[in-house]
Parts: structure tokens; C-alpha cells; sequence
């Protein structure tokens, strides 16, 4: 109800996605199921001292555990960046998955929300946070009431107190994916990104110093801590560490969340996805979602990792692999991405937001101008606020490089 007492339709929706039969929620590890496997033993190992801070601060670092959100910072960093901090501190949990072909933590979510949860525990005890905000993507309703009912099993079994941990639902803004924006969502304001300097970790939600993380990343923590962090870090390749979830998806068999290690290249990431759909030849991917490029299929064994893709223009993200095959036309998935960065620019400023609006208007003309696009890109990677507008000229640049007689 709004605040006269009459039901809005947003209050209609709301109800209907809380009104979930329990046939709606995915099959998960239940808390008992977790428990008798040892859950929440190194959270209790925390409080009682056995696992110092420090250690387990030190472990993830030699697990070299990156944020999986996209950003791919130093998640060992971050906790001792915000630990450092005076309190109250406050930590948000990035659960906003919105990059186009991105599904790897709602797969976390749904099938382990309390692995997630001690994960998400042991790090608000090491940063010594005052209050838990998850920002989850309203379009994951079934998940919303799974970990409703899950942490209210965490608060009846006396392992967080009650409003410890808070769901905000997020409205499918894109851009509240960005951490900024998403603070900002959770203050009740209108999700823009924030100048920076200063950082969240320094000045974030409602001013405090506040640790944000991504749900995978969190995920990682508990078997990091149990198995040890170099364990984890060894299971890297061609240079990468540790493992990643990647979402795959395009003209393969089997699409869905593949765990392989980190530094897979893209032919390794096709052959765990039951290879090509029959009829389709493989001609190119992108290999961060909608934001990270797009790159020829003869370029298939780069490594995927952060940083790894750079020197091609492109970058690994959130590990949203979408393949592409003969039937797919360079052109239009260009000005499909573009069509999204247009409307999910928050207009904030001009860089993006005409930047965005002009480029799609140039990428539907017959044949693109080059050198007009090449400049305008350039402004919009230099001159954006955030990540969005930085990025968005990614596609257009790499269809460019890599698809010139096709553009
Ligand atoms: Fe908003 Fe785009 Fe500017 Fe980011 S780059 S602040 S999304 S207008």
C-alpha cells in the first residue's frame, strides 16, 4: 500500500512475486544439509578466536580471490582497506546481476544460498560491519523469498540478530549494478553513479566506510578458508588463478554456468558446453557480456582472464561468454548492444548519454562511418563518468578492428 492505504500496482507486483508457491523456489542446500556438512563452523571459528582475522585475511590473499562482479579488485585489499576504517561500516552486497548474459549468481543463489551466506558472514566479521544490505535483482522473485526464509532461519538459530541482514530489491536498472549507483538505489535515491574519489570503502553508504561485494565472490570464501588459500589459487591456468564460474551462452548445446579454471580459452569453455549447435559454425564471442568486445573466433586461445584481454581491446567482466556463430551478423549484435547501452545510460552525463544515442544512430546507417565512430568513441571512453559510458564503445571498436569488411 502507498502511503493513503490504497494498493499500487508496484505493491500488486510485489505481493504476487512474495505470493511464490514453493513449487516456484529451485531445489537448494537446505540449512540442516549445510549444517551436517560442517556449515558455519568457520564463522563460529572466527568468534571463538581459533581463526584469527589476520589468517583469514592472509588465506584469501593466497588465493588471489579477484571481484567477480566484473571489476575483478583484489578482494583481500578491499577487506583490509575497509577493516582499517572507522565504524559504523556497513556492507552491500552486490546480487544486481544485470550484464546481458550474466546468470552465475543467481546459480549460487538458488542452489547454495548458504554457502553464499557464511561467505557474506565471515566477511562482514573481518571488516566488523554494523549492518548488511543485500541489493538483489527483483527479476530473481523465487530467490527473494528463498533467502528471506533462509536468513530468518540464521536469526532463529541465533547466528545473526534480527534486521542484521537486509534485502533491498533492486528496480532493473542496469546501472545500480554499478557499486556507486547501487548505494545510492539503497539510500532510496535515484541510482546514478558517484564522482570518485571519494571510494566506497571510504565514503559510502549514508557516508560510512562500506565493503561491496559481488555474490560469487563471497561464494568462493568459505571453501578458500577450508581448503586453503594456495589450493585454490593452483587450480588456475596459463598464468590465471583459481577457478570462475562462467555464463555461456549463445549457439552451443549446452548453455548454462560452467566452473573451469580460471585462464580457460574459449574453444576449452565451447567443448564443456557440448560444442556448436549443429548447423553452426563458430565465427566469433563476446567474452564479458555486453560490455566487454567482441573478438574473432581465430583469436580462441587467449586466455580468459582479467587483464588478459586488454591488449585486444576487449575484457573478461563478469565472465559472460556469449557465443556467436555464421548465422549472426556482427552489425546487428553491435547495434543490439548499443540499443541497450542507450537505454540503459542514466543520463547523468553527456559523454554517455548523447554519446550512446548518436552512436546508435550511426551504427544504423547503411555503412558505418569509421572514422566519425572511431572519434566519438574515444570521447566516450575518455570522458564518461563510469564504467557504462567507458565501455559502451567496446562493441563498435572491435567489430571495427576484428569485422571490417562486415561494417
Ligand atoms: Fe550515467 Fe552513462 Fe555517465 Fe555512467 S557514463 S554516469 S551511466 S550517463
Amino acid at each position: 500500500k502507498n502511503y493513503l492505504g490504497q494498493v499500487t500496482s508496484s505493491s500488486l507486483l510485489y505481493a504476487a512475486q512474495n505470493n511464490l508457491t514453493q513449487a516456484n523456489v529451485p531445489t537448494y542446500q537446505r540449512y540442516e544439509q549445510y549444517i551436517n556438512a560442517n556449515g558455519y563452523q568457520l564463522l563460529a571459528s572466527l568468534s571463538k578466536q581459533t581463526l584469527s582475522v589476520t589468517d583469514a585475511i592472509n588465506e584469501i590473499e593466497k588465493s588471489n580471490l579477484k571481484g567477480l562482479g566484473g571489476a575483478g579488485f583484489p578482494t583481500a585489499s578491499k577487506l583490509r582497506l575497509v577493516k582499517a576504517e572507522p565504524a559504523p561500516k556497513y556492507f552491500c552486497v552486490n546480487a544486481d546481476e544485470g550484464e546481458p548474459g550474466t546468470f552465475k549468481d543467481r546459480h549460487y543463489l538458488s542452489t547454495a544460498p548458504h554457502q553464499f551466506l557464511e561467505g557474506l558472514l565471515i566477511a562482514a566479521y573481518i571488516i566488523d560491519a554494523n549492518k548488511i544490505f543485500i541489493y538483489l535483482r527483483d527479476e530473481y522473485p523465487a530467490i527473494h523469498q528463498l533467502l528471506h526464509n533462509e536468513i530468518q532461519l540464521l536469526v532463529n538459530h541465533k547466528i545473526i540478530k534480527e534486521d542484521y541482514i537486509e534485502i533491498r530489491r533492486g528496480a532493473g536498472a542496469y546501472i545500480c549494478g554499478e557499486e556507486s549507483a547501487m548505494i545510492e538505489s539503497i539510500e532510496g535515491k535515484r541510482g546514478i553513479p558517484r564522482q570518485r574519489p571519494p571510494y566506497v570503502a571510504h565514503h559510502g553508504l549514508f557516508g560510512r566506510p562500506t565493503l561491496v561485494q559481488n555474490v560469487e565472490t563471497l561464494y568462493w570464501i568459505p571453501t578458500i578458508l577450508t581448503d586453503g588459500g594456495e589450493h585454490f589459487a593452483q587450480q588456475g591456468k596459463n598464468g590465471a588463478s583459481g577457478l570462475r564460474t562462467f555464463s555461456v551462452s549463445g549457439r552451443i548445446n549446452k548453455p548454462g554456468v560452467i566452473v573451469a579454471p580460471a585462464g580457460s580459452n574459449i574453444r576449452e569453455l565451447i567443448h564443456l558446453a557440448g560444442g556448436m549447435l549443429k548447423g553452426h559454425s563458430f565465427k566469433a564471442y563476446l567474452p564479458g557480456g555486453a560490455s566487454g568486445g567482441i573478438l574473432p573466433s581465430s583469436l580462441d586461445n587467449i586466455p580468459l582472464d582479467f587483464g588478459s584481454l586488454t591488449e585486444y581491446g576487449c575484457f573478461i567482466g563478469s565472465h559472460a561468454i556469449i557465443v556467436l556463430s555464421d548465422k549472426d551478423s556482427i552489425k546487428a549484435t553491435s547495434q543490439n548492444l548499443l540499443a541497450f547501452f542507450n537505454d540503459e545510460s542514466c543520463g547523468q552525463c553527456s559523454p554517455c548519454r548523447v554519446g550512446c544515442e548518436k552512436a546508435s544512430s550511426l551504427l544504423s546507417e547503411q555503412q558505418w562511418n569509421k572514422p566519425l565512430l572511431k572519434e566519438l568513441c574515444t570521447t566516450m571512453a575518455d570522458a564518461s563518468i563510469c564504467g557504462l559510458g567507458q565501455a559502451a564503445p567496446n562493441p563498435i571498436l572491435s567489430s571495427i578492428k576484428y569485422f571490417s569488411d562486415e561494417v
